[in-house]
């Protein structure tokens, strides 16, 4: 997802900022607790709902889920769930106990049950979610329903374990007033006109997604489809007020679909719904229902933003257009094992959004979104120190910051020039085959890459991922006329351990230009190489390939 900064910043007022402080040092050695998978996982869940005619409530659901055990003795299936009222809860058809307490549900089973046992609870309830679906109006003030789960708010509305490891399939069926559009993940395989003027919806997703990527969206949809046939079934849904931008608006949407397809793998899921609706966040994205926030096609300040020359609207609507879709490969279909894998989601969705641009704006607008990206970093980076792979913060939003983000796409750009297109890219499809349709952690990352190119990239990954920060460089040289030699010295300043990534230089001589790479050892590097004419100008990264101060 995107998410604005700036009022995450905001937000940090100098009071918070002291009990943040306070708090930090209370905190900083604990690693964060994750929700833990460890006596059973969900297959599947098939979920009903019924809205009530003016989207404002659920009048009644039910969550049917199928689950393994994990383990043997298993007694109680602890499922999160929020504040919605509970009408009955089956085990495999019989009424069961259950306990709940803030945030869980704790369901009772008759006795132990065996490892890879199959069970099926029934979870009916109904009432007003507080979280997670947002019912709310739409920009032109027409009733509508739409979940916004991410990192964990999908069990405000589904009783789930919700954490982002622990994919299902899921199948939805919605009833909701026959004048409505409903769109969720997934293929829609029927629409039944129901009783009382209502229409009944239902999707199946065959996929196995993460809980935060399950969704419904119910609501006065203006549906529109592209001219062009896509690599998958593509429709935009969208406020009536928006129906007019939606066309050129989401335009990156089909050579975005194709450009990944063709780099990655094949498109994971079974259709693309655009929506603009309600999302805390400026796009979601969410399986094959990507969610973009109700003021995407609003106006911006004249010239707050370049224009992009393919697309003719603004650079930062491409980006977004092209982030949500890259997380249909990076974050929905190969999910972050744990939180701390984060960037595997939200720095992969970055960069790919990123090759994108460079595909069909060029290299400078590439370039230009590498720079602002490594300046968002840069600024972030003064204010903190945590490493990029993260255990410790304990909010789960404060993940969304541009360690995540922009370092994760740095991080991504510095591998490709450290392994060459070939390999790099190689790495990257392997790395998606393997883990598709389930998870993946950044050790799963290294062993890919480290397969395709045959290099050993743990110091890299240790300094660049697993350490904080990033070089300062200070490069100095001496021209020896007697051997022809130019000595380069590079120091690098930072606190901490050195960057063992390669360092590309640029020398200009009477005779042209030469280029050398730098490879470090320390924190002190000295290489020699002969020139055939003393040096007029020895540049540093000229073609801007490493995160750095300078
Ligand atoms: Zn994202």
């Amino acid at each position: 997802m995107i998410t604005p900064f700036s009022i995450n910043l905001r937000m940090a007022s100098r009071a918070m900022l002291i009990l943040v402080v306070v708090l930090w040092s209370i905190t900083a050695v604990a690693a964060r607790r994750e929700r833990l998978i460890n006596n059973w996982r969900p297959v599947n869940y098939n979920v009903a709902i019924t809205f009530n005619d003016q989207l404002s409530e659920i009048t009644n659901a039910r969550a049917e889920i199928s689950l393994l055990t994990l383990k043997d003795k298993v007694s109680v299936i602890d499922l999160d769930f929020g504040e919605l009222e509970i009408d009955s809860i089956t085990i495999e058809g019989r009424a069961a106990q259950y306990e709940r307490e803030s945030g869980s549900l704790r369901v009772i089973l008759a006795k132990p049950v065996l490892q890879n046992t199959r069970l099926v609870i029934v979870v009916s309830y109904h009432g007003k979610p507080r979280d997670g679906l947002i019912l709310a109006n739409d920009k032109a003030g027409k009733p509508s329903a739409v979940g916004d789960n991410w990192p964990n708010r999908v069990h405000h509305w589904i009783p789930s374990l919700d954490h982002p490891s622990a994919k299902a399939t899921i199948n939805f069926s919605v009833t909701a007033p026959a004048r409505n559009v409903v769109v969720a993940n997934g293929k829609l395989s029927r629409v039944e006109t129901t009783a009382n003027s209502t229409r009944t919806w239902t999707f199946n997703e065959a996929a196995p997604i993460p809980p935060y990527c399950m969704i419904v969206a119910v609501g006065d949809f203006a549906e529109l489809q592209p001219a062009q046939t896509s690599v998958t079934p593509l429709a935009y849904f969208v406020p009536q007020p928006d129906r007019q931008f939606a066309m050129q608006g989401f335009a990156p949407a089909t050579p975005s679909l194709k450009f990944f397809s063709e780099t990655v793998g094949p498109y994971p899921y079974e259709k693309l719904a655009l929506i603009v609706g309600a999302t805390r966040f400026g796009g979601m994205e969410n399986s094959g229902a990507i969610v973009f926030s109700s003021t995407l096609f609003d106006a911006r300040p004249p010239g707050s933003d370049p224009i992009s020359r393919t697309f003719k609207i603004r650079s930062s609507l491409v980006g977004l257009v092209a982030h949500e879709i890259a997380h249909q490969w990076f974050g929905d279909s190969v999910t972050e094992s744990t939180w701390s894998d984060l960037w595997l989601s939200e720095g992969f969705a970055t960069y790919f959004a990123g090759l994108f641009i460079q595909r069909e704006d060029g290299e400078e607008a590439f370039q230009a979104y590498m720079k602002n990206a490594g300046e968002a970093y840069l600024n972030y980076a003064k204010r903190t120190e945590t490493p990029l792979h993260d255990t410790e913060t304990e909010d789960l939003f404060k993940l969304l910051n541009p360690n995540n983000y922009q370092k994760g796409a740095w991080v991504l750009h510095m591998l490709r020039s450290e392994l060459g297109d070939k390999a790099f890219f190689n790495g990257i499809r392997d790395y998606y085959t393997a883990h598709r349709d389930s998870t993946a952690s950044t050790e799963d990352l290294r062993a890919a890459l480290e397969k395709a190119s045959g290099k050993d990239l743990r110091a890299f990954f240790k300094r660049w991922v697993y350490g904080a920060g990033h070089p300062t460089y200070d490069l100095s040289w001496e021209w020896m006329l007697k051997k022809k030699t130019l000595k380069l010295q590079l120091k690098q300043t930072q606190a901490g351990d050195y960057f063992p990534n390669s360092v590309p230089v640029e020398i200009t001589t009477p005779t042209g230009k030469h280029r050398f790479v730098l490879k470090p050892t320390g924190k002190q590097t000295v290489q020699e190489f002969k020139l055939d004419g003393p040096p007029s100008l020895v540049s540093l990264d000229p073609a801007n390939t490493v995160l750095k101060e300078n």
